[in-house]
């Protein structure tokens, strides 16, 4: 018995003995053609250094055409950074040939497994990232990874260009387009979302709200996708109307609930502004005084006390007060399910509030009117698409700027957008590190 336990002990220290970090790395990032020579400590003692290079006789990938070519030279040796451990950061050292690569007609540099062209993470570190990176904040996740903010940037924009290339965009039945504010003085983004019962994603984004941004959504998925779209829901912004009559013609354009309430909200705030601010020039007493969300929550969400104020303030004769019954109001045009019953109180709703003598209530009744087809068509789709889901998604788009900026640029943007909300495929990996 004790004669067996010693051999046991004995390979077990010999199987020690040979797990080194040259086996692990064998085990978890190996790749044909290619061996890990050895490891060893930077003279810091910072990081582990693992050396790398080609296997006797395998040739050279080209980098453009990525096909094998005759080496040609090869080039000082670079460093790649791999996901750390155990508190030390971990590089593969390796000097990348050049191949005269006659397919191309040039001296061209090899293409290897585990980087991307120029950047410096290897991509089993980059996609380590970049899922952090949708959990995390980007600062968060360099300061996790003692690593800067634009190795975090390079990991995602990675990922996302490889799920960009390889994503499956067809088929869209319904999309939701909308437009998000990303800094002052006008700078928006226009977000397209996929909004199909079984799936909903971001699809594209865009820099502006101008029709040619829009346009750019159809030019990426081409005239046949474009035209098996069968609901658009937007909002009423004429550029996007005007894009979606021309490139949907044959969908159902729907406008979104939530930006019809929008707007009412916005023309109630401005009339309780107004009318607040001329109560204060005349000296009455300032009733309207922190009353706007009082008057833009719905009732039911309020808390008691704030409703008792709401009662209170419901006394006055005040165009605020009025143009707030207009708004409450119109909220049962909500639960008809016909579309026929929901336009006679549509229609109702419009001339009560054209003869209020309110101008900003006046000028969404007009509104209304014009658009009078696309809200009715609400009720047409609504067993069809989940309504709401455009507005979710947005604010999802904002928590993520939120989120991932440090610059707030386009670029920036557009990254960290798809990445948490365009369910984009990721690049395959050796091992799966977690
Ligand atoms: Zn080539």
């Amino acid at each position: 018995m004790e004669v067996v336990r010693f051999i046991l002990e004995v390979f077990a220290v010999a199987a020690f003995r040979t797990m080194e970090l040259l086996t692990i790395l064998n085990r978890c990032h190996h790749f044909r053609g290619f061996v890990y020579q050895h490891a060893r400590f930077s003279a810091d003692k910072k990081s582990i250094e693992v050396a790398v290079r080609s296997r006797q006789g395998s040739a050279a990938v080209c980098s453009r055409c990525h096909q094998s070519a005759p080496g040609y030279d090869q080039l000082g040796e670079r460093r790649f950074e791999f996901i750390p451990l155990w508190g030390f950061f971990v590089f593969l050292l390796y000097a990348m040939r050049r191949v005269d690569c006659h397919r191309c007609g040039a001296v061209v540099v090899e293409e290897v497994p585990w980087g991307d062209g120029k950047r410096t993470l290897t991509k089993a570190y980059m996609l380590f990232l970049a899922r952090w990176a949708r959990r995390l904040s980007w600062k968060e996740t360099a300061a996790a990874f003692r690593t800067s903010w634009d190795k975090v940037f390079d990991a995602v924009e990675h990922v996302v260009n490889f799920g960009l290339e390889h994503r499956t965009l067809g088929p869209i039945d319904a999309i939701g387009v909308d437009e998000i504010q990303y800094a002052k003085g006008h700078k928006y983004l226009t977000l397209v979302y996929q909004i199909d019962l079984g799936m909903t994603r971001l699809l594209w984004v865009g820099k502006d709200r101008t029709i040619e941004s829009f346009q750019g959504f159809f030019a990426t998925i081409g005239e046949e996708l474009a035209s098996q779209i069968v609901f658009v829901c937007s909002d009423m912004w004429e550029p996007y109307l005007k894009v979606i009559r021309e490139k949907c013609s044959e969908a159902l354009h729907i406008l979104d609930r939530f930006h019809i309430v929008a707007k009412m909200n916005q023309a109630l705030d401005e009339v309780r502004a107004e009318e607040s601010r001329r109560m204060h020039r005349e000296g009455r007493l300032p009733v309207l005084k922190k009353s706007r969300w009082l008057l833009l929550k719905r009732e039911e969400n309020l808390a008691d006390e704030q409703r008792f104020r709401l009662r209170d303030l419901l006394r006055y004769n005040l165009k605020t007060v009025r143009a707030y019954l207009l708004k409450e109001a119109f909220q049962q045009l909500w639960d008809y399910n016909a579309a026929a019953w929901a336009g006679k109180f549509l229609d109702e709703w419009c001339r009560q509030t054209m003869r209020s003598r309110i101008e900003p209530m006046k000028k969404i009744a007009r509104s209304l009117r014009q658009h009078r087809g696309l809200i009715l068509n609400y009720f047409r789709a609504q067993k069809l698409i989940s309504s709401g889901v455009v507005e979710g998604l947005n604010n999802k788009a904002k928590v993520t700027m939120r989120k991932s900026y440090g610059f707030r640029t386009f670029r920036v943007l557009e990254m960290a957008l798809y990445h948490s909300l365009g369910k984009l495929p990721e690049p395959e990996a050796t091992h799966e590190f977690f």
